[in-house]
């Protein structure tokens, strides 16, 4: 909270109708299903979310590289809730959850919100995990929101204009039209795979002095596979189809270092590479809300490394049934952070909750119906996994299309995204090229206010250590999600 400005507490305004008050944490996928849920409930909901719309994540990369508008996957929350007439959105930043008192505190500026819950639903997701190196977000910005997909964009369609410039003068422009992407599951193969098409095809005739379609994209990971949740078949068409889209592929490649010109990168026999690269993107790792962690001391229920909470069965916390955690959030049976577990979790609390409140059965333990994950590789080429059904190409990539359009809210979007991708797709064009010297720089200004990000900064020798033991786990990671999608072991209820 900003110094020297009064704090101003109220309880929120929906408060006082005498109903079951139901507050929600988080306007994502979690979040606005649950509320919608209640639709015809005799309940007061309100959405508590730290911003004003709900976002579409798996788009983002589209509006990073200048498909879509950010509007198309970020339609107001209180829009959509509109005609939801038991349904109040709040915006803020939840701060404190007092389960004792039954109590969420959130802020807006000097703005400080207490509301009051008889169930809770907490829907609050996850952030970038640089894994202890916060450090590198400067020169490698995440994609986790609007403002992550506006800057790319700026630094991307940035880098090819510098690049022009700089070779209008004879100078080298290979660290310029050099872009690495860091992670190779979904996000960072959808976000290579376009920035490949970007420079082949897009910008190819927009340029004098240089030729974008020579432009590298380097796609690193520690993994020894591309995409690992959709098994080792599918990982390796995955990494042919990319080479052949002209994306170079450095697995076993542990980042150790993220600087303005470039980054290196350390591999299992100890030798490091160096990448000059002024574009880096980073795509390799997720936290989840630090929410959880108030949870968890409250309750005792177990974070794990990446910060998500053990929940019961039901999705409840222990000793705290009114209490429900939702999506990227938590650690239950091997659950992936995809946007189906929070969708059908949060339907299975607000069901729980409605069937209390009838005095009927309550559904139980929460079981999730896997629909399968797909990811875009390029134009027209995409992998679906759905049960043991796995496949590579144009079918998976029109599955993709009808899947995503389904699943973007409102007609309105849907209208202009299938006209946005008819245009990028069919023709070459991208109708969402702007860019503003904010976008690109507001991160660096925000950090220089806050106090910069030198103090996360760790020593170099303890570093080594955290390092080798980060390799260690991610290759584990990758290894058990090929295996439990090839096993179709994920979301059975451990015995
Ligand atoms: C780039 C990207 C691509 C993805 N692609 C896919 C895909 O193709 N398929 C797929 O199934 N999944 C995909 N995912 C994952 C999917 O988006 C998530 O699993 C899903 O969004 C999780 O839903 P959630 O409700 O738990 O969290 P989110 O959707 O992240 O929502 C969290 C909400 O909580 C709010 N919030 C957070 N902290 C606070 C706080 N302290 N106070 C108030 N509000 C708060 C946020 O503003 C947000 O509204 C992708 C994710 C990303 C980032």
């Amino acid at each position: 909270m900003a110094a020297n400005q009064p704090e101003i507490s109220q309880a929120a305004p929906a408060q006082r109708s005498g109903k079951h008050r139901v507050v929600i944490i988080g306007s994502g996928f979690g979040g606005l299903f649950a509320a919608k849920e209640f639709k015809h409930a005799d309940v007061e909901v309100t959405v508590i979310a730290k911003t004003t719309h709900h976002l579409f994540q798996p788009l983002l990369y589209q509006v990073a590289t200048g498909i879509l508008s950010q509007g198309e996957i970020a339609p107001p929350t209180r829009e959509i809730l509109a005609k939801q007439k038991n349904a109040t959105v709040l915006l803020g930043e939840v701060t404190e959850i007092d389960l004792a008192n039954k109590l969420v505190t959130s802020e807006l500026l000097n703005r400080r919100t207490v509301t009051a819950y008889d169930s809770l639903i907490v829907a609050a997701g996850a952030g970038q995990s640089y894994f202890g190196n916060d450090q590198f977000a400067e020169f490698a910005p995440g994609m986790k929101s609007i403002d992550d997909a506006l800057e790319l964009r700026g630094r991307i369609f940035g880098a090819f204009e510098l690049a022009e410039i700089g070779a209008a003068r004879g100078e080298n422009v290979d660290h310029l039209l050099t872009f690495v992407v860091v992670g190779a599951g979904p996000t960072g193969v959808e976000m290579a795979g376009q920035i490949a098409e970007l420079a082949r095809r897009t910008l190819k005739k927009d340029f004098r002095h240089i030729q974008s379609q020579k432009a590298r994209v380097v796609l690193v990971d520690a993994a020894p596979q591309v995409l690992p949740p959709f098994g080792e078949k599918l990982g390796e068409k995955s990494q042919a189809a990319l080479e052949k889209a002209g994306v170079e592929i450095v697995l076993g490649a542990m980042v150790t270092a993220v600087d303005e010109r470039g980054l290196e990168m350390k591999f299992k026999d100890g030798t490091v590479k160096r990448i000059e690269s002024v574009t880096k993107i980073w795509a390799a790792g997720v936290q989840a809300s630090e929410l959880g962690k108030t949870l968890s001391e409250q309750t005792g229920a177990e974070l794990d490394r990446a910060g998500r909470i053990a929940v019961n069965g039901d999705l409840t916390l222990p000793n705290h049934p009114e209490v429900f955690v939702v999506g990227d959030m938590i650690n239950l049976n091997h659950l992936p952070g995809v946007a189906q577990v929070a969708i059908q979790g949060a339907k299975h609390s607000a069901k729980t909750i409605k069937a209390r409140l009838a005095g009927k059965p309550e559904p139980g333990a929460f079981k999730y119906f896997d629909k399968g994950s797909m990811a875009t590789i390029s134009r027209f080429n995409a992998v679906v996994s759905v049960g043991k059904i796995k496949m590579a190409g144009f079918i998976a990539w029109l599955m993709w299309l009808v899947v995503h359009l389904a699943y973007i809210t409102g007609f309105r979007n849907r209208l202009t995204a299938v006209l946005h991708w008819l245009m990028s797709f069919i023709g070459r064009d991208r109708s969402e090229r702007t860019t503003t010297m904010q976008q690109i720089f507001a991160r660096s200004a925000l950090e220089r206010i806050e106090g910069g990000a030198a103090g996360l900064v760790s020593e170099p020798g303890e570093m080594d250590a955290l390092l080798e033991e980060r390799r260690r786990e991610l290759e584990e990671q990758a290894l058990e999600e090929a295996r439990l999608t090839d096993a179709h072991e994920r979301g059975v209820a451990a015995q």
